[in-house]
């Protein structure tokens, strides 16, 4: 079996890339996609694998507070949502035979175990896939922070940042704007902060400088990108 780069590694997965090409909701075949290379890659590299899901696909609180709601309300919302696809994801590793678990840091016994620190590391010391649902548990954050936070925690070598709809990393610009925009191999987490680089909000990033934790980049929905990146080839973009 090949040495991985790193042998504990956090994947967060934003709920969009769960929408598919119809932009909202749960696409079975992008799940399906992604549980397929979580599940080859924890079996052939061994590596253990926690992921943090998103809920933007279903509902962003910010969208809600636009509408006149409660920020923190709408927010609650949008952790319940990230429930919704651990859920879905949970379902899809299972069936192609990966052993999962989802911890929620909203309490809902009947769906999802309380996130308890050590119970997750334990979970993943066993081969078990851990998803962790409800965000942070509290508004006003992001799923990339609960990302960051999640990672540090657990002492993952690295959070494996995956985005969507083919941006493939870090761009000097909105690639989808600027034809002159050029995708970097390497940054600093304060260059992504004084430049205002699209990777993740500026909380996710402070709380990975400040424990050094490295992130890449890269395009979640790219055919063996997580295995390539576990193998220490260069695709998307290394945060450090
Ligand atoms: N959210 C929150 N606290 C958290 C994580 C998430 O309030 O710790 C809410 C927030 O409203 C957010 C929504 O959950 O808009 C969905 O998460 P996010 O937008 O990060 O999902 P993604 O962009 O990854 O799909």
């Amino acid at each position: 079996m090949a040495e991985p780069r790193w042998s504990r590694v956090l994947l967060k997965v934003s709920g969009e890339a769960f929408a598919g090409e119809g932009g909202y909701g749960i696409d079975g075949a992008v799940v399906q996609r992604v549980a397929r290379e979580v599940a080859e890659v924890r079996a052939d590299l061994g590596v253990e694998i926690a992921i943090v899901v998103g809920g933007g696909n279903i509902w962003r609180g910010m969208a809600g507070a636009g509408a006149g709601m409660d920020r923190a309300q709408a927010d609650y919302m949008g952790m319940l949502a990230t429930v919704i696809n651990a859920l879905a994801l949970q379902d899809t590793l299972e069936q192609l035979g990966q052993p999962t678990r989802v911890q929620s840091a909203i309490h809902m016994a009947q769906v999802a175990e309380p996130y308890i620190r050590r119970r997750a590391i334990r979970h993943l010391e066993k081969g078990r896939v851990v998803i962790f649902a409800g965000g942070t548990g509290n508004p006003f954050f992001t799923t990339d922070t609960t990302a960051a936070l999640r990672a540090v925690e657990i002492e993952a070598g690295v959070l494996l940042k995956g985005t969507h709809s083919g941006t493939d990393g870090i761009y000097t610009a909105d690639p989808k704007l600027d034809p002159n925009a050029q995708r970097l191999d390497e940054v600093t987490y304060l260059d992504v902060l004084n430049q205002g680089l699209r990777a993740m909000d500026s909380t996710a990033i402070t709380l990975c400088m400040d424990n050094q934790l490295p992130i890449v980049m890269f395009d979640l929905l790219g055919e063996g990108n997580v295995r390539a990146i576990l193998e220490g080839r260069p695709v998307g973009t290394l945060v450090h």
